[in-house]
């Protein structure tokens, strides 16, 4: 009896290796949001062997991409639009009746020198530091996960990710479905074997859900991040509280991680909206 959270991002999905797949109006993105409702299957699947009793998705990155009338039907799906102004983004849905979150499709932090696509939240920032540890989007949502209560049970994506998951959080499953060679090239492996790998993960993942532990940053929780763009830094700092510790990087203490992680989404908006051309 267990109700698992399937928290679905694209970069890290099986096959995947370019933007032109990522993001919407990429010349391949169609193909690649089939891949990522195969392996967002593939874990549901997993999850239901497992014992499983209620398995809900939720499909973000940058908007909605998995067709809904084709995801597993045993599985219920959250489709979010972040113009809505929602701001758990990957765990939209997430409250603390379930046991476990699993990460399907995740990917490094920004500057890893090989994960695939890696980037921290949104492409103005760069290193982002909560309580002087660097963090990606895995320690994020894991650490917004650990505020409702809720533990990480599973991350599928590359060998980069999956190795460094582990490595920061040993209690999780993982299933490598394609191994770095740069940022945006991998040697992939079939799509009958990176299902299988992460159906097998989420099975054994979701009978191991009464031994995990939600995590948590301890309070008052410090976050500093660097920003591509010296304007984007010049929008955040408008905010009270918020110092700019130079011309691209600005720092805040807040109460809780709660207070901390609102905070670090306003950023996110106020650098997207410093309307000045990225360099990369
Ligand atoms: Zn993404």
């Amino acid at each position: 009896m267990s109700k698992i959270f399937i928290s679905v991002d694209m970069e890290g999905c099986s096959g995947i290796v370019s933007r032109q797949e990522t993001m919407p109006a990429g010349a391949f993105y169609e193909e690649a949001r089939q891949w990522m409702l195969w392996d967002t299957n593939a874990a549901v699947e997993g999850c239901l062997n497992g014992g499983a009793t209620e398995v809900v998705v939720c499909d973000f990155h940058t908007r909605m991409n998995i067709p809904w009338d084709e995801i597993h039907p045993r599985a219920k799906l959250v489709r979010s639009d972040s113009i809505g102004g929602r701001i758990l983004y990957l765990l939209e849905g997430l409250d603390d009746t379930f046991d476990a979150v699993f990460f399907v499709g995740q990917h490094t932090a920004y500057g890893d020198p090989k994960g695939i696509i890696s980037h921290s939240f949104t492409r103005p920032f760069r290193h982002v530091h909560f309580n002087g540890q660097r963090v990606g989007e895995i320690e994020i949502w894991t650490a917004l996960a650990g505020h409702f209560g809720v533990p990480v049970g599973l991350v599928t994506g590359d060998d980069v990710t999956c190795q460094q998951a582990k490595g920061w959080l040993p209690q999780l499953d993982t299933a490598v479905v394609k191994y770095a060679i740069d940022t945006y090239a991998a040697r992939c492996l079939p799509k009958d074997q990176t299902h299988r790998r992460i159906c097998e993960a989420a099975c054994q993942a979701t009978k191991a859900v009464s031994q995990l532990k939600p995590f948590c940053f301890s309070a008052p929780v410090e976050v500093k991040i660097d920003l591509v763009m010296p304007n984007a830094a010049g929008r955040i700092c408008l905010m009270p509280g918020v110092e700019r510790t130079d011309g691209t990087q600005i720092l805040f203490t807040a109460e809780s991680f709660w207070d901390a992680y609102k905070m670090f989404v306003a950023s996110a908006w106020l650098a997207m909206s410093a309307n000045d051309p990225l360099p990369c």
